[in-house]
């Protein structure tokens, strides 16, 4: 009897369970059904061969066209080749030494062939594929073989050297053959509301449909599947965490709190006040707060996290503050202490008597100061000790760690948000408040970051100025150019500041270099030269302009008169503070950098920005570094230089970002253009693997139906006790996690 945990080879034999291990890493036959067909062939459908991609291993429908063979010059032997075509455009498949294929491969037979992509002399060519050929309508044909492709849809299984597509669905075949199914994990109650098909209904019809109809519903129901088991997940990591103890943190009316919002030199905006009772509420509670505030460049996060910060102080416990890179945590430590004034001057003199100190605690900080820090945070001295997230890996301790904000991550998983929480000892939790300037969308929200509770603030404190932006299509009008150069001297003239953006640092030695600064993570994004945008498939782009050769030439031409800085992620972090901290002082005109600026820097002298080779960024990427000017009072100015054609989809998404500010429009558009394991590769979630179906593009209803559906059950049944089906479907999402976890490691 076969079940969903039957070994594989012993159902389909020890060679081909080994190679589907070997493959594929399945072992069960649970992991083989798992493995679904990526698309479904009409009968009669000819693969493009126009639209394959060199390197890639693709089963590509064809007819066989022609077929010739030679001898070998340099070897005894000789080549079997045969072109295979769409009806359009035609390929090479090549075979050595099996002259005897010329007997089968017959001009006008179609079959699948299986392979790797080469480009040979041009031409595109698969050598030595695997093949299969159809059995042609009125032929009867005893090879069991064909007996797969009898039917009208046929499964194409992403497939592996050796293990052909047609192998995995002979494989599933045999496997669904003699199976006896499993029990459903989903009730049937449940399966009813939301109208999904039976597990085993779905995984038959999933692999083996009679029509795209069957192919629609098992999908439904296997995305339901993925969707629910995050949420369960999620929804338990909810209620676990609500139970957890935390320091309560409640608001004092006399304190540093209440100092602090009696200085501040403007009102809160509506949203910052609304957030802001919500998190007094939550960090009152007995339980920690889990929250994300999302808010655009400017809407004022850094005031609400700062008053979180001092409602903790004000009960006695301590703040840490993290920022993705060593440049933010100084600038947070700088704009805190600037923010506080004298209230972050503890110990000296004419301090008032609740005050305290900020803490600045990096890996490159000279040994004397270091010791200070860690000597702050342990006493308690420091009420907020800022830093990188080295500060939590460290054997930095603190007197009472209260709360943990993190600032402007992009790339701070699930994972990473565990352990933070784990970390502050066994009795007591830290609350926790993540904040974001990248507008998240929904199913992102929900699933990504479905352990926080989510508030966003949608409106930018008054007074700030409008930012427009205009593309600048350097190659259709190369005099556009000069005229940018030409518009940076007259902000400069009235008293401003310019950012000059580029996607990479350079070389000092002249040479091409492009590893630039992965290392700090801060040249993400780079949709890169492979990227969808190719068009006319130049693969011999241009290197992307580059800070220091840009310096350079700016310094030596169009800007000569003026102060030019640069700043990149190959800086030491004392070089890069000090560029930042000139650039601030107004002692530097022009700042040319990476995206090492793209977050937090708050510079509101600077009123003009240009982005070289802007369509080397994504959009949402492009909203977030503009969003660096106009934050004082003088309009902002953004040009997106490039050299992308019109009518193409890079020019179009620069168009885009021209045309609106809404940076949550943005990031919807963002992620209808990005592939699925971008999306979830970009937020680190870990958990990939476990979506093999569900699209946090195209599910948003599914995903929303779930989350309730989860919510519900886990409110009644945390431990879902009396559902273990529901449980044994987190183990598997847990297990997949697992496995994923490993895989990188
Ligand atoms: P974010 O971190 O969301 O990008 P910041 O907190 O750095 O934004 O705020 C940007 C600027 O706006 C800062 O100079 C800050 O002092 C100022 N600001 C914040 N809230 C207000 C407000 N309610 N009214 C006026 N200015 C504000
Ligand atoms: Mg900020």
């Amino acid at each position: 009897m076969i079940g969903w945990d039957t070994n594989l080879d012993r159902v389909l034999g020890g060679k081909t369970a080994k190679a589907l291990g070997s493959s594929f890493g399945m072992s069960t036959v649970g992991d083989l059904l798992r493995h679904y067909p990526r698309r479904y062939a009409e009968r009669g459908e000819l693969t493009a061969i126009g639209g394959l991609e060199i390197g890639e291993h693709a089963t590509v429908l064809a007819r066989v066209e022609r077929v010739g063979k030679r001898k070998m010059r340099s070897r005894r032997g000789t080549i079997l080749q045969a072109r295979i075509t769409d009806g359009a455009r035609s390929m090479s498949c090549t075979f050595f030494n099996q002259a005897w294929r010329e007997r089968e491969l017959l001009p006008g037979r179609r079959g699948m062939f299986a392979g790797k992509v080469t480009a040979y002399r041009g031409e595109l060519q698969l050598a030595h594929p695997e093949y299969q050929l159809f059995t042609e309508e009125g032929e009867t044909d005893a090879h069991d073989a064909a007996r797969e492709f009898a039917a009208a849809l046929i499964p194409v299984y992403p497939a592996a050297q050796g293990v052909p597509s047609w192998s995995l669905a002979r494989c599933v075949t045999q496997v669904l053959d003699g199976w006896q199914g499993v029990e459903d994990p989903l009730p049937e109650s449940l399966r009813e509301r939301v109208g999904v098909l039976e597990l085993n209904q779905a995984l038959r019809w999933i692999h083996r449909p009679e029509g795209t109809d069957q192919v629609e519903a098992a999908r439904r129901r296997l995305k339901w599947d993925e969707a629910l088991g995050v949420q369960l997940s999620l929804a338990q990591s909810r209620s676990r965490q609500d139970a957890r103890p935390a320091p309560s943190c409640p608001r004092h009316d006399r304190g540093l709190g209440a100092d602090f919002d009696a200085r501040l030199p403007f009102a809160l905006t509506s949203g910052q006040a609304e957030i802001g009772e919500r998190i007094a509420e939550d960090l009152s509670a007995r339980h920690p707060m889990n929250r994300l505030v999302q808010g655009e460049v400017g809407s004022g996060k850094t005031v609400v996290a700062l008053r979180a910060m001092l409602q903790v102080i004000d009960s006695g416990g301590q703040a840490a503050m993290l920022a993705p890179t060593e440049v933010l945590a100084a600038q947070h430590a700088r704009s805190l202490r600037e923010m506080l004034g004298e209230l972050a001057r503890a110990g000296e003199f004419d301090s008032p008597e609740h005050a305290t100190r900020v803490a600045l605690l990096t890996g490159s900080l000279p040994a004397a100061q270091r010791k200070q820090a860690l000597l702050d945070a342990a006493s308690g001295a420091a009420g907020i000790v800022v830093g990188t997230h080295a500060l939590l890996q460290d054997q930095v301790s603190f007197a009472g760690l209260g709360l943990v904000v993190v600032d402007e991550q992009h790339r701070f998983g699930v994972e990473q948000r565990d352990a933070l929480r784990g970390r502050a000892g066994e009795d007591t939790c830290p609350h926790l408040l993540v904040m974001t300037a990248t507008p998240i969308p929904r199913t992102v929200a929900m699933t990504v970051f479905g352990d926080l509770r989510t508030s966003a603030l949608r409106e930018l404190p008054r007074g700030r100025s409008p930012i427009s932006t205009t593309v600048v299509p350097s190659a259709e009008k190369p005099a556009w150019l000069d005229r940018v150069w030409q518009r940076v001297g007259e902000e400069v003239a009235r008293g401003h500041q310019v950012y000059v953006v580029c996607p990479r640092v350079g070389d000092e030695n002249g040479s091409r270099c492009h590893e630039d600064e992965l290392a700090e993570g801060d040249s993400e994004d780079d949709p890169g030269p492979a990227g969808p945008d190719d068009e006319g498939g130049n693969n011999a782009r241009r290197a992307p302009v580059a800070v220091l050769e840009l310096a350079e030439r700016l310094r030596g031409g169009p800007l000569r008169d003026l102060r030019v800085g640069v700043l990149h992620g190959r800086l030491s972090s004392d070089e890069k503070d000090s560029a930042m901290r000139r650039f601030a002082a107004g002692e530097l005109d022009v700042l040319v950098a990476t995206t090492v600026i793209e977050v937090g820097v708050d510079v509101p002298n600077a009123s003009m920005m240009v982005i070289m080779d802007a369509d080397r960024f994504g959009m949402s990427q492009l909203h977030q570094l503009r969003g660096r000017v106009g934050r004082g009072s003088a309009p902002g100015l953004c040009l997106l230089v490039t050299e992308s054609v019109p009518q193409t989809a890079a020019r179009a998404r620069l168009d885009a970002v021209a045309s609106t500010t809404d940076g949550f429009e943005l990031a919807r558009l963002d992620l209808l253009q990005r592939r699925e394991g971008d999306v979830l590769g970009e937020a680190q979630s870990g958990r990939r693997s476990a979506l093999r179906m569900l699209s946090l593009v195209h599910d948003e209803r599914i995903i929303a139906e779930a989350r309730n559906e989860a919510e519900a059950v886990v409110g009644q049944d945390p431990e879902l006790r009396s559902h273990p089906g529901l449980a044994a479907m987190i183990d598997e999402l847990v297990a997949d996690q697992r496995a994923d976890f490993l895989e990188k490691a």
